[in-house]
């Protein structure tokens, strides 16, 4: 995945089975061109600031009186991780308000586990922001089903 990153979004966003390029993804919302639209897309471009460590985007589009403290610096410190996927579950959308279920996976010493997490989101003047998620525990793919990582082969046959 590292010698794509700069090319297949780590989004993973695929319409019709064909996987945007970041410059066509999130790097839209990454350099403002675009507003995201919705909070999924919204949801996309804070996992990829994550992947990609753009804590000033991460704190801008983080409803200010959700940040409880969180700032840029406080982000850059946080533990190294591996990010690996993005597997969005549901989401639903009011107008003014949405929320997205996901699975962010990663890797780390103890290794393969995901944010498992149902994110709130508010649209204040035209502008989705995060404000706060319940998080619960990872539910893992069974053996034979699609790998976490997006390779297309079977779990059991890959990251497992
Ligand atoms: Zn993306
Ligand atoms: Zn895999």
């Amino acid at each position: 995945m590292t010698n794509n990153l700069n090319i297949i979004c780590p989004c993973g966003n695929s319409p019709q089975n064909t996987a945007l390029l970041y410059q066509n993804c999130c790097g839209r919302l990454h350099t403002n061109s675009q507003k995201a639209d919705s909070p999924e897309q919204l949801m996309r471009s804070r996992y990829t600031g994550f992947v990609l460590k753009l804590y000033d985007y991460l704190i801008a589009t983080h409803h200010p009186k959700y940040l409880l403290g969180l700032t840029a610096s406080t982000l850059a410190q946080s533990p190294e991780t591996h990010w690996l996927s993005l597997e969005i579950i549901s989401v639903s959308n009011t107008g003014l308000h949405g929320q997205v279920e996901f699975q962010a996976w990663y890797k780390d010493e103890a290794g393969i586990n995901a944010i498992h997490e149902l994110s709130d989101f508010k649209c204040v003047d035209g502008e989705w922001l995060y404000t706060q998620g319940e998080q619960f525990d990872a539910i893992f793919p069974k053996r034979n089903q699609a790998c976490l990582c997006g390779s297309g082969k079977k779990f059991k046959q890959c990251c497992l």
